[in-house]
């Protein structure tokens, strides 16, 4: 686990059993050696790229965040409750939706929605002891679903975004004809910001918010119209992926000032709403970088506890319920990508034999080669680098042969490779030639498409942890980064979570010999945005859902197919996009696609007729409606 950083990252769900798999231990469930689950659903049709799902995971981590919660309020003997909220947006997944709501009634959840789309999805849920939050742009119509919502018996809290919001829901208000009417909330802009990627969602130039001026407008108004107690709520949201608790801890002080102050002119506000920004360790650095956090969840609940415990107890005002919004934390970890590893890109060929008809450039490189040691590494180093690129100039002017262009290439390739070996017995390890072995060499060809799957890692150069499901009892062959499938230099995966000076490659074994004995790699804590986000890229789709279930668990997925597994366990299966799908996506009638092929190959040579053209088809399954 230590070669992949897992024995951090991965701590409590991964382990490696005796045959060098990679195990997996999600609550309620056994230990799981993943290379059988994805060789078992090989066996039954299910081919990688897939995602995992262990629903189990969300449950623990909803509990573990609550109950974190409940130990800090015991601890600073804090009289408010906590209530978490799950953000849609972070996974809208049915199985995902479904496992949060059935497990919310045991720790106080309920649902933030960011438009009416995710708004139709809370209000069509079991009413809940939990309010129904709703962020985000709202227009009339969003605000009038709302008011349905609430006469549905949902605890609604429409949160104010700007002072537009207001008039239209006192507008709505004012038709008098409902049965039950949202609460509200305001979004505080609070003058401090997050830390980490997302910091301008924070700090006074964030987009979102009302400024102190509009917030007391905001109470005049509610004054005037005689819906004052309909204020429930003030939120604030400082970033996601917050990296650094001492930023956590400053919002939360200036929001807490906040909450007592607009307290005082009204009654009914009892929640103070954190919004999300938990962040996950996702390289297992336990820092501030931004793919890492320097807190643990327990460390969160008990400074936001201790924070607002002070200020309400020093003015002497009932203590707020506290509402978290954190939505990465609960659902980042329930899915692993699996994608099969094809083929090495780069690795090392055979170099010809020296022969007295070489270039002089080649015999100093063979040199390099020979003489490069602890000592002079950088001085060889340099010239190793000279005589490749000269050697590379002298065959773009047509004064170097085609094999001797080969022997620099692999040369150097073999020098990079003994600079690797020395630089790590070195005390001092030269910085140029580090930067220049970060880089690494070998590209490792994965069958999976980095837009679909893993979209944070090339918008935002978020770090998921990965490591292979089997041959962690042997050697790696290679150091090498992940290229994907599209035909985009941006499908690529350089930034690793392991523990080695290097962490722009990974170790791993050579390909497989036989196409009936796959390498498999896993891609972990993809569960959070990495769904809504997927983009369908050179119109690779969405992969086939593989959720995990116990011997008394029910499945949720319409149109899904269920395969026994071992001790009881089964696989609930949504098969993924296939080619037709996405080319309708697009908007094409694939049966006309398929006749315009027939009758083009028929037209084309007459001679091989209509069952040859069909034959042609026949390879391609995809292409024909049955
Ligand atoms: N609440 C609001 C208002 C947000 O904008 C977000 C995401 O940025 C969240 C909650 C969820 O944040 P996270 O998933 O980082 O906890």
């Amino acid at each position: 686990l230590k070669r992949y950083g897992a024995d951090k990252w991965g701590q409590g769900f991964l382990a490696v059993n005796g045959e060098g798999c990679l195990t997996f231990k999600a609550p309620a469930l056994p230990e799981l050696d993943l290379q059988r689950v994805a060789m078992v659903l090989r066996e039954r049709g299910v081919h990688s790229p897939f995602v995992l799902r262990f629903p189990g995971m969300i449950v623990a981590a909803m509990e573990r965040l609550h109950r974190a919660f409940e130990l800090a309020a015991e601890e600073n003997e804090y009289q408010g409750e906590h209530m978490g909220m799950y953000p849609l947006k972070v996974n809208q997944r049915r199985s995902v939706v479904e496992t949060v709501v059935a497990a919310r009634e045991r720790c106080a959840y309920g649902l933030e929605a960011g438009s009416k789309p995710e708004l139709l999805l809370a209000m069509a849920q079991p009413v809940s002891k939990a309010p129904l939050i709703c962020n985000g742009y709202k227009d009339r119509e969003f605000i009038r679903l709302a008011f349905h919502a609430a006469e549905l018996g949902h605890e609604v809290i429409l949160v104010l975004e700007s002072m537009r919001e207001v008039q239209r829901y006192l507008d709505i208000y004012a038709q008098g004809e409902w049965k039950a009417t949202p609460f509200l909330g305001m979004r505080a802009k609070l003058y401090s910001r997050g830390s980490g990627r997302w910091q301008s969602s924070g700090g006074e130039r964030s987009k979102f918010g009302l400024t102190t001026n509009e917030m007391l407008e905001v109470v005049r108004r509610l004054e005037g119209a005689d819906a004052l107690d309909r204020l429930s709520l003030l939120h604030f949201h400082i970033g996601s992926q917050i990296t650094q608790i001492k930023r956590i801890k400053v919002a939360v002080r200036e929001g807490i000032r906040l909450w007592c102050s607009l307290r005082a002119r009204c009654g009914g506000l009892r929640y103070i709403d954190l919004g999300g920004g938990i962040g996950i360790d996702y390289d297992g650095s336990r820092t501030s970088y931004p793919s890492s956090a320097n807190y643990s969840l327990e460390e969160y609940a008990s400074q936001v506890v201790f924070e607002i415990g002070q200020v309400v107890r020093e003015l002497e005002l009932p203590a707020p319920t506290i509402v978290t919004e954190s939505g990465r934390v609960l659902v980042a970890q329930h899915a692993v990508t699996v994608a099969d590893l094809r083929e090495v890109q780069g690795a090392l060929l055979p170099v010809p034999e020296a022969s007295p008809a070489e270039d002089r450039l080649i015999t100093s490189l063979r040199e390099c080669l020979e003489y490069i040691n602890v000592k002079n590494i950088e001085e060889y180093f340099h010239d190793a680098v000279d005589y490749r690129d000269e050697a590379l100039q002298l065959f773009s002017r047509g004064y170097l042969s085609l094999e001797d262009r080969a022997s620099a290439e692999g040369l150097f390739q073999r020098i990079r490779m003994r600079c690797a070996k020395l630089i790590r017995q070195m005390r001092h390890k030269p910085e140029e030639i580090l930067d220049y072995l970060d880089r690494a060499q070998v590209k490792y060809l994965a069958n999976f498409s980095i837009f679909q799957s893993l979209p944070d890692t090339w918008s935002i150069d978020q770090v998921f942890p990965a490591a292979p499901l089997s041959g962690h009892g042997s050697a790696p062959a290679y150091n090498a980064e992940i290229v994907d499938i599209t035909c985009d230099s941006d499908g690529c995966v350089r930034t690793f979570a392991h523990p080695d000076d290097n962490l722009k490659s990974l170790p791993l074994h050579a390909p497989p010999a036989r196409n009936d004995e796959p390498y498999f790699l896993g891609f972990f804590m993809t569960g959070a945005y990495q769904d809504s986000l997927a983009n369908a890229h050179n119109l690779f789709g969405r992969c086939h859902e593989v959720i995990v279930r116990g011997p008394e668990e029910d499945g949720v997925i319409l149109g899904a197919q269920s395969i026994e597994f071992e001790r009881g366990l089964w696989f609930e299966v949504k098969t993924g996009y296939s080619v037709q799908d996405m080319l309708e996506e697009m908007d094409y009638d694939v049966d006309s696609i398929t006749q315009m092929i027939r009758d083009r190959h028929l037209g084309v040579d007459t001679t091989l007729g209509q069952p040859w053209a069909m034959g042609v088809l026949q390879e391609y399954p995809y292409l024909t409606r049955t």
